[in-house]
């Protein structure tokens, strides 16, 4: 008898998405075109992202780790994707439950370790844990795996991409690209509405808060803007709960092990989750003391998590601002995470953003869906060009003017790859190089940036000041690759060099480099307007004593005194520190200057045309007239 091969469909390898959550995971693949979430023998589509090591050195993952917390607390990791790409010294992983760090051994990278049974593991390898088991689950549905696609948050940096990528590696997955958690969300709305529009993206998962602004059009997104929060989700609800639960019963503090504070934990999250579908909700009481049953109702709970959904909307009127967006621009809120279940949250964004947002797609599972139809496409199963996902420059990129001022030439949350130029010219006479320096950053002054490189131009002809023209131009390719190209346009030359702008910063040095800005804007501001001021005080008074020595036959009676009397009190202003001071005399310089500037230019102009052609004349009078214009366009001095 032959036997005959069944070709089964199934065996061929088929790309896989991956949501590798703080609090829970998901793979999901792309079946007759539609993604779709891969459940387990018991139809449960989350795997708690939990591990449990038992003494046999095996790994346990997903619910039945989480049945072993409370027993076994330090055996058992939750909330690993917090410390994933973190130092070891970081105060978040202290946060994370009652565990034992090991120091890292001499030599070793300053990343952290848990000290599970004598055993060190790295979060990378704890994560690999949870993608293996992921992997299992993919393979008991499909048989053969193919390349995945693994998600993050927007807010993670380069240390935390990579650690992702390790795990997924040492998981002995084939890791096709990394994706942003919003994007992949989008990436399955899009793809199943094909809508135009501007839609937010609210993400609210166990452990993560991301927003992002997206535009979609013809099928195309953009990111037009991210923001968010890395420590800010649902856990917070349930530790307010914990928080509430410990003050009603008046627990003394040596009685919350860390037994006890894991199982009110679990309470707390399972009140939280009655809440989503009643008015109040309760449970037997785990502290062993005061009444057998906790209750606690939705009004109560509403009131507890306000102050984290106020962190949310701090976040997302940033973002907002970002894209320049007002909220009625939005043609839609995506709701993301399992967090955006609870009705005070959809109430509090309807709010925000004055409009009912999409929740059509399970916001638990939208993530994973986008994921796998991004690993569908790249893996060469659907249309390439159906979707173009765009990235954003996480800080603004510019150089240094006059007075150690930044001038941003390419704002922050701009769409890469992108363009800027912008035109410099001499502030002295004669300079025969400019200094190019580019940084980063949100702040005005260039000492509270980051430097990311310095040229000098060299070569340029003597000439007098502010006749230099310097044209600079920013490139930043897909990649987040900066060339600047600096040209002194009368001469042609140019000059090039590449920059990558640091994307090793940290989130939370990022972070903090936005707040800062923030809380120093005013300050900033002032400063700037003062930097500003002394640099065009100093070009106005060079300018007048050029004039005044070379044309000193067209001044009027009285009229040398006026001026020179309005460039001592302009040069008073500009030793000063008031950069409204310092306006006021330049205007004052500059009235006094009016008419003998006429002269002078009249008096040029004549000189130019003697014995020329009329289109000649034209030309000279364009000339002078390009000037002004170009100066009246920004044209700014470069330091
Ligand atoms: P992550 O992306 O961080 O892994 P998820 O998107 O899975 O997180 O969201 C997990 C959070 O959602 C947890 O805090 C969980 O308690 C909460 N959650 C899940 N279902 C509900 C529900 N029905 N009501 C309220 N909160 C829920
Ligand atoms: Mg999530």
């Amino acid at each position: 008898m032959a036997l005959f091969e069944i070709f089964d469909p199934k065996a061929a390898p088929r790309p896989i998405g991956i949501d590798l959550g703080t609090t829970n995971s998901l793979v999901a693949y792309v079946k007759d075109g539609r993604p779709e979430v891969i459940a387990d023998c018991n139809a449960d589509r989350l795997l708690p992202s939990v591990v449990f090591y038992d003494e046999h050195g095996g790994a346990v993952v997903g619910r039945a780790a989480q049945a072993r917390a409370a027993e076994s607390p330090r055996e058992t990791i939750v909330s690993v994707k917090r410390c994933m790409g973190k130092g070891g010294d970081d105060p978040e992983t202290r946060r994370l439950g009652p565990y034992a760090f090991a120091p890292p051994a001499e030599g070793e990278a300053n990343v952290v370790r848990f000290d599970v049974r004598g055993r060190r593991l790295t979060p990378v390898e704890v994560s690999a844990d949870i993608l293996r088991a992921l992997k299992q689950l993919a393979e008991d549905e499909l048989r053969s795996v193919g390349p995945a696609v693994i998600t993050v948050p927007a807010y993670f940096d380069d240390a935390q991409r990579q650690a992702t990528k390790d795990a997924g590696r040492l998981a002995g997955l084939d890791v096709l690209r990394l994706l942003n958690e919003p994007t992949a969300a989008a990436l399955a709305y899009g793809l199943d509405k094909k809508k135009d529009g501007t839609f937010c993206v609210y993400d609210l998962g166990g452990g993560t808060f991301d927003v992002t602004v997206l535009l979609l059009e013809d099928g195309v997104f953009q990111v037009k803007s991210t923001g968010g929060d890395s420590a800010l989700g649902g856990d917070d609800m349930d530790r307010a709960v914990a928080e509430e639960i410990f003050r009603v019963a008046d627990l003394p503090p040596e009685r919350r092990t860390p037994a006890i504070i894991r199982a009110v934990l679990d309470t707390s999250r399972a009140l939280k989750h009655q809440l989503t579908e009643r008015e109040a909700a309760s449970a037997p009481s785990p502290l062993g003391v005061g009444p057998a049953e906790l209750t606690l109702a939705r009004s109560r709970f509403d009131e507890l998590i306000a102050p984290i959904l106020e962190r949310t909307g701090v976040a997302c009127r940033r973002a907002m601002k970002d894209a320049g967006l007002r909220g009625e621009a939005l043609d839609g809120v995506i709701l993301v995470g399992g967090a955006t279940r609870v009705p005070a949250v959809r109430a509090y964004v309807k709010k925000l953003f004055g409009k009912e947002p999409l929740a059509d797609i399970d916001p638990d599972a939208v993530v994973a869906m986008g994921a796998a139809l991004q690993a569908h496409l790249l893996a060469g199963e659907g249309h390439k060009d159906e979707v173009l996902l765009l990235d954003v420059l996480p800080l603004s990129l510019g150089i240094e003017v006059g007075g150690g001022v930044v001038d941003k030439i390419l704002p922050r949350n701009t769409t890469i790859p992108t363009g800027a130029r912008a035109t410099y010219t001499t502030q002295e006479d004669n300079q025969t190089g400019f200094q190019i320096h580019v940084v980063q950053g949100e702040r005005e002054l260039v000492a509270d940036c980051r430097s990311l490189a310095r040229f000098t131009l060299k070569g340029i002809p003597p000439m007098a000041a502010g006749m230099a023209r310097l044209e600079v131009r920013f490139d930043v390719d897909a990649d987040g690759i900066l060339s600047v190209t600096a040209k002194e346009t009368t001469t042609g030359l140019e000059q090039h060099v590449e920059v990558v702008p640091s994307y090793g910063l940290d989130d939370d040095a990022i972070e903090a480099m936005l707040l800062d800005a923030l809380d120093h804007g005013e300050e900033d501001l002032e400063k700037r307007r003062l930097a500003e001021g002394q640099v065009e005080a100093h070009r106005m008074v060079l300018a007048t004593r050029k004039g005044l020595a070379a044309d000193a036959e067209l001044l009027a009676p009285g009229e040398r005194e006026l001026i020179a009397a309005a460039v001592a009190a302009l040069e008073e202003a500009a030793a000063g520190a008031s950069a409204a001071a310092i306006q006021s005399r330049i205007s004052d310089l500059d009235h006094a200057t009016r008419a003998f500037a006429e002269r002078r230019m009249n008096a040029a102009i004549a000189k130019a045309t003697l014995g020329q052609r009329l289109d000649a004349v034209e030309k000279t009078v364009e000339h002078a007239k390009g000037i002004d214009l170009a100066h009246a366009e920004g044209t700014r001095a470069v330091g």
